[in-house]
């Protein structure tokens, strides 16, 4: 199984990290693909320039092993739209289960994505919830997506809704940004490479 992890990364943080650490271990996942977005279509232009975050994002995932930073967000031309990424990669892996990842945050306006119904065609849907949590969507389309069963994730290669609490450290990254634009210090929140670089670089001093 691949598991799939999109996102802006404007900077990535220990947030995302501890994530992608934790899901690869629960799902047994054969690897992670982190994947930075150019154009996101729901929020405002990042920060920081696309090569920046890509290289941020590099500095903090090299010690990770089974993850895999993938470009082809960056590499297309047009908006970030996570049903073409999915498509694309069921091209480049079409027999294993794709499993892309999403924040409660993320699958709360999961709706508005652009042809949101057809994400299900090309991967599960894995929403990482807070331990504890009892939120449930209120949408009946999704009562007929969701399995109880991580086990059933493994058995098909696509079109399932799976609910799995993770830890959620309360970090983001605009809290950082805005840590930083006040000149207050942001150190434990993410990798000290990504914080070297965001002061070599200027970033984020205007909030
Ligand atoms: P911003 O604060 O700028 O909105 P963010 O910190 O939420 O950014 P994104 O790059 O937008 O980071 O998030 C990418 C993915 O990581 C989303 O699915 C999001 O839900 C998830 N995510 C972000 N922060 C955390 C966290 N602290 N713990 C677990 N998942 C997270």
């Amino acid at each position: 199984m691949i598991g799939i992890f999109g996102g802006t990364f404007d900077p990535v943080h220990y947030g995302h990290l501890r994530a992608v650490i934790e899901v690869g271990e629960i799902f047994g996942l054969e690897q992670v693909r982190l994947i930075p977005n150019k154009t996101p279509p729901h929020r405002l232009e990042p920060s920081a320039s696309a090569s920046m975050r890509l290289e941020m994002l590099q500095l903090a995932a090299c010690t990770l092993s089974n993850v895999v930073i993938d470009t082809r967000e960056l590499d297309r031309e047009g908006p970030s739209y996570m049903v073409d990424t999915l498509s694309s990669l069921r091209g480049d892996f079409p027999e294993r289960p794709l499993l892309l990842f999403v924040g409660s945050d993320a699958f709360n306006g999961l709706t508005t994505w652009h042809r949101w119904r057809e994400l299900f065609d090309h991967a599960h849907i894995v929403v990482m919830t807070r331990p504890g949590s009892s939120a449930r969507p209120e949408n009946d389309f999704w009562d007929v997506l969701q399995v109880f069963e991580a086990g059933d994730l493994a058995r098909y290669k696509a079109g399932k809704l799976f609910f799995q609490p993770i830890t959620q450290l309360d970090i983001s990254a605009s809290a950082i940004r805005k840590m930083i634009a006040e000149k207050r210090d942001p150190r434990f929140l993410l990798p000290d490479a990504v914080l070297d670089y965001i002061h070599s670089h200027h970033l984020y001093q205007n909030a």
